[in-house]
């Protein structure tokens, strides 16, 4: 039987995870807090476990969950969202882009998206029959170019993808790119799905810009977060896309298929746990913290930091170390320095190796120190 994917191997973030591991290497590899989340939140889902709350959640999410999400939304972003028919809960981010993407991408349809681009949208496209159009951020800026992206929309093109704050480079997108993006959605007519699972990781003063603080790309925008991300708990794969009502339909039909529903008591618990603004407000000055520790451990270092504006993610260049490959270094790195991370690479359809490595610096500021220590003398 032909594979679907031939291409495709296992995932770079279980390869590095589990070289880590094998290794005994400081895992700054695949993106997840080596540190306690709040034992509130903890005692939260405990206490509607006990309570009965165990079985089937509504197929769009708990109201109550959905009620907060769109509160959230209008006072952080302006935006009204109707939490009955614009918001579905899913188990993570990734669930929603391929729900998302399921929905609307049939085959030929042609799915423009920037490398280096987070492993799964490829083949979520592919496996719904779609054509990924991959087309380089500008380097070493990460910017997009989008004389490029106009050059390259044909009658096919169905849908742009973007990400801010951007994995794996940590880079934003501002309100010049989300006009530009917003005339040609609307001149071509193209759906946007918008990956801003780090919306609340943006450092040194900036404002995200989601799709949703621009009415006429919202219209046409599917954006998608994630609250693995935002409580700390990647292991609890929930999350959540918001869409205008009629697009939402279509997402909810292929959602309802692909897994119905998202586990009931973490839904109920994140709905009381974000009544506290300050539980989600203060993930950028924890985060830029950490950024700013992490980089200041590693002065004097030989690696070459490439600026982060967002995510938890810092790339470093290791130009004046090695010329090899960066899926040499890193596994070099783990194998022999003891210290994981993820070559850049695997993030571009033709592999474009430009001797980066990304760093996780959600972690403790002894792991950082650590891992610092090692990277210092290499
Ligand atoms: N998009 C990006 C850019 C991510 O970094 C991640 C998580 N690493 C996801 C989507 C998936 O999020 P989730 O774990 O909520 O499925
Ligand atoms: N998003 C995380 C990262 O970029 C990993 C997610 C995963 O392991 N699938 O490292």
């Amino acid at each position: 039987i032909p594979s679907r994917l031939p291409d495709v191997g296992t995932s770079i973030f279980s390869v590095m995870s589990k070289m880590a591991l094998e290794h005994g290497a400081i895992n700054l590899s695949q993106g997840f807090p080596d540190f306690a989340i709040d034992e509130t939140i903890v005692h939260l889902v405990h206490r509607y476990m006990l309570e009965g709350h165990n079985q089937y959640a509504p197929m769009p999410g708990a109201p109550a969950l959905r009620q907060i999400i769109a509160r959230v939304i209008r006072e952080t972003y302006g935006h009204t969202v109707d939490a009955e028919t614009e918001i579905t809960v899913t188990p993570g981010a990734t669930e929603a882009i391929f729900a998302a993407i399921a929905a609307f991408v049939g085959p030929g349809d042609e799915v423009i998206l920037f490398d280096p681009a987070y492993d799964s949208y490829d083949p979520a496209i592919r496996l719904n029959g779609g054509v990924p159009v991959h087309l380089p951020l500008q380097y070493p800026t990460f910017a997009i170019d989008w004389d490029m992206v106009r050059a390259r929309i044909t009658p096919r093109t169905r849908m742009i993808m973007i990400n801010t704050p951007h994995n794996p480079c940590g880079v934003t997108l501002g309100e010049s790119d989300l006009r530009t993006l917003e005339v040609l959605a609307e001149q071509h007519n193209l759906l946007v799905l918008s990956d801003e699972v780090y919306e609340r990781l943006i450092f040194d003063g900036q404002q995200h810009h989601s799709v949703l603080r621009y009415p006429m790309l919202a219209a046409r925008s599917l954006a998608v977060f994630s609250f693995g991300k935002t409580f700390h708990a990647t292991g609890w794969k929930v999350g959540y896309i918001v869409a205008p009502a009629a697009l939402m339909q279509e997402v909810r039909k292929a959602h309802q298929f692909i897994v119905f529903s998202v586990n009931t008591p973490v839904q109920l618990a994140l709905a009381e746990y974000m009544q506290v603004p300050d539980r989600y407000l203060s993930l950028a000055a924890f985060y830029q913290q950490k950024r700013d520790f992490f980089l200041e451990h590693l002065r004097g270092s030989s690696f070459e930091p490439v600026a982060c504006k967002g995510s938890y993610f810092q790339l470093l260049s290791y130009k004046n170390i090695s010329r090899q490959a960066d899926t040499a270094m890193a596994e070099e790195l783990t194998k022999k320095f003891k210290v994981a991370a993820i070559p850049v690479s695997v993030f571009y359809q033709d592999r474009t190796d430009n001797h980066l490595l990304r760093f996780c610096f959600a972690k403790k500021e002894e792991t950082l120190a650590k891992a610092c220590e090692i990277l210092r003398k290499i």
